[in-house]
């Protein structure tokens, strides 16, 4: 009787410690902005679940770390039965779980899981004391090390109880199915029935305890991600994974919780919150991001933790303020006061220059197991930077004025919008009509600021045409009606001119209604497919490498002439990462006769970005390794002599690369289209 009232006591005090904890937590979260996170739709939610939290699909991506979490989560699945059958057995001595509680099968898989959690904390602990992963650098270890104790002791105590139970024959399952278990009762065969049954209360009430102390303990340490996994997973935003999350930048609909990007803590969205708290430090995305692989300071891991700890010291004060909660003029007065003690989030809690090393390239974001949305958070803090604070890297001043006054980074007039269609001083000048004068043509060409008005990425727009030339497509250009889609802008953190720009667009494409646009750069192909529709503009779109693809399948392109040696190819980060196009390319140069292909080290979904992303063609890269030299590297380390690129700025970027390392006669740089121009035409 005093045992099951001290364990009524004990859960009962662990539930209220675990509920106050929640309770807490929930309340700062909810210092957060508002932002819409109710699932619109259901289906693909249902599916991630399934897939990212249940399968672990992102997490055995990576085979052993994966294996491991995997191993360890769904073990503590399945022994959550096990747990209710312990504290069951404190209040009746032959508990049994309903239904399933005599089933042998179920005995068995709670044996079988028991190794498979010893052999993951194993493994986990192999990973960080004998492997110790670079992506770790910055976490917090030693307190991983007592949570995998912890887990262990909770399997150690678990197995005693079983075997404890078996000798004293109140063990619900037939033991023929769980020999485990029944291993380690032989080894108590010799004790005394009284022996047994104090072992078994110092075993059970050792494992209960345990087992409280961790859920308690979990609501204040990294683990928390065992609660807020699965709501971040289901909060994920729905936007296409290229697209940014629109700002409402009208002043006449403009709310309160409308701000222009974070400056503060309270102005993250409560998801953002959520993915602070959500991390677990596993150092996934740190280990990918390009901007940390080549010594600059910016780590996604890092931002994402110093958001989280800012939350944690800030918002208990924040909370204290708000506490008297009677809306009298003092408590509001003390919740102003905190709030105006917050501080600025850069460069009090991220280095400016962890903001501005980003490229948007998407590699943490895909790297998260728990759906931790880096990007939306550092673009946020962009937009304050920009559009509040006028703090940004002085080179940037140029690209955003130009594209406020010339619609392009370049600062080109408008009228230089057709000077691709001359070609160089051997090709044939091309005639393209203006989409007005063609209104029935299969496909817009969208040229883009680059294409338009860098030299070697008019080689490229120019190749393309002429594809479309020989295989017989109608096309048409908006020449220089034409402006930049607005992605840079954006991506440094200039809403204010993006939103500009884009509307500019879509009214310009409404009017035209193109039957299909097709371009040669990503970013332009991201903006137009993700982030129109946010302003009405829907249109068919495609980028020219999955184009290519579709005229040589056709038929209606034929690569004849061997035109190099050996080829690989560099993926650019807005189309693979952020739009699965990753197999147009590749099936344009499987198509090209006598050479041999083969991939860089870091390809497909897992490219390597260029650099150029997120705005940073126009900013000086002064930190660490250049990234195009990086990638330069692993292309001259795959003894490939063309490199193939389907994105002029990674097109830029490379070919400086190679000039930089004095490599040009090892390695070219080509796009897609120059390369199946050539052979299609026969070398000239
Ligand atoms: S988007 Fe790319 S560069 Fe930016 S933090 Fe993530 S991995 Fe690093
Ligand atoms: S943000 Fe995601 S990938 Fe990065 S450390 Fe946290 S949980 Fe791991």
């Amino acid at each position: 009787m005093l045992e099951k009232l001290l364990m009524t006591l004990v859960i009962a005090l662990s539930a209220a410690l675990f509920a106050r904890r929640t309770r807490t937590l929930v309340e700062l979260l909810r210092l957060g902005r508002d932002a819409p996170l109710k699932p619109r739709r259901w289906g693909p939610k249902l599916t991630q679940q399934l897939v990212v939290v249940l399968g672990q699909r992102k997490l055995l991506q990576w085979s052993l770390p994966g294996v491991m979490h995997a191993l360890i989560f769904w073990g503590f699945l399945v022994l959550l039965t096990t747990i209710v059958e312990a504290f069951g057995a404190v209040y009746q001595e032959d508990f049994a779980l309903p239904i399933i509680g005599r089933w042998g099968p179920l005995g068995l898989l709670q044996d079988i899981f028991i190794v498979a959690v010893a052999g993951g904390i194993g493994l986990a602990f192999a990973i960080r004391k004998l492997q110790r992963p670079e992506r770790f650098s910055g976490s917090h270890l030693e307190e991983a090390d007592y949570i995998l104790g912890a887990i262990g002791a909770i399997m150690l105590t678990l197995l005693l109880t079983r075997a404890a139970q078996i000798s004293l024959d109140r063990f619900p399952y037939d033991t023929s199915w769980t020999p485990l278990s029944m291993v380690v009762a032989a080894l108590m065969g010799g004790l005394s029935r009284g022996a047994l049954e104090a072992l078994e209360i110092v075993f059970t009430w050792w494992h209960s305890l345990l087992v409280l102390g961790f859920l308690v303990y979990l609501t204040y340490s990294k683990h928390l991600h065992i609660v807020t996994a699965g709501l971040n997973v289901l909060f994920t935003s729905e936007r296409p994974k290229g697209a940014l999350a629109p700002m409402n930048l009208d002043f006449e609909t403009m709310s309160e919780d409308d701000r222009f990007g974070a400056n503060k803590i309270t102005d993250l969205t409560l998801k953002q919150l959520l993915d602070g708290m959500t991390c677990t430090e596993c150092g996934r995305c740190q280990s990918q991001c390009p901007a940390w692989n080549t010594g600059k300071p910016l780590s996604p891991k890092l931002v994402i933790m110093d958001l989280r700890d800012e939350l944690f010291r800030s918002g208990d004060s924040l909370l204290a303020a708000k506490a008297g909660g009677n809306g009298s003029r003092k408590v509001e007065n003390g919740l102003e006061a905190a709030l105006a003690e917050l501080p600025p989030l850069n460069p009090e809690v991220v280095a400016d220059e962890a903001i501005w090393d980003c490229t948007t390239c998407g590699a943490c974001v895909q790297a998260c197991p728990v759906n931790i949305e880096h990007i939306d958070v550092i673009v946020d803090m962009r937009r304050n930077l920009v559009m509040s604070e006028s703090r940004f890297p002085r080179e940037m001043q140029s690209a955003l004025q130009n594209l406020e006054t010339t619609g392009n980074p370049w600062g080109r007039p408008s009228q230089e919008r057709l000077e691709w269609m001359k070609g160089s001083a051997r090709q044939a000048k091309l005639e393209v009509p203006h989409i007005s004068d063609a209104p029935d043509a299969e496909v817009l060409l969208w040229v883009g600021c680059a294409g338009a008005f860098d030299e070697r990425n008019r080689g490229v727009v120019y190749a393309f045409a002429r594809l479309m030339e020989i295989a017989g497509i109608s096309f048409a250009v908006l020449g220089k009606d034409e402006s930049c889609t607005g992605d840079p802008a954006r991506r440094m953190g200039a809403e204010h001119i993006f939103q500009m720009l884009a509307e500019q667009n879509v009214e310009l494409l409404k009017g035209q209604a193109p039957r299909r646009i097709v371009t040669t750069c990503p970013h332009c192909f991201n903006t137009i497919f993700n982030e129109y529709p946010q302003f009405g503009g829907h249109f068919e779109v495609t980028h020219h490498t999955e184009y290519l693809a579709e005229l040589v399948a056709a038929g209606r392109l034929q690569p004849r002439e061997p035109v190099a040696d050996s080829i690989t190819y560099h993926d650019p980060c807005y189309n693979a990462r952020h739009n699965d196009l990753v197999q147009g390319a590749r099936t344009v140069l499987d198509a090209i006769p006598g050479a041999i292909y083969s991939e860089l080290h870091r390809h497909g979904h897992g490219t390597f970005c260029c650099g150029a992303g997120g705005g940073r063609m126009w900013m000086e890269e002064r930190r660490g390794k250049r990234m195009n030299l990086e990638r330069v590297d692993e292309a001259l380390a795959s003894d490939s002599d063309t490199v193939v690129v389907g994105c002029p700025y990674c097109n830029i970027m490379l070919a400086d690369g190679v000039v930089d390392r004095r490599a040009n006669l090892d390695l070219s740089v080509t796009d897609l289209a120059q390369i199946l121009l050539r052979s299609v035409e026969g070398e000239k």
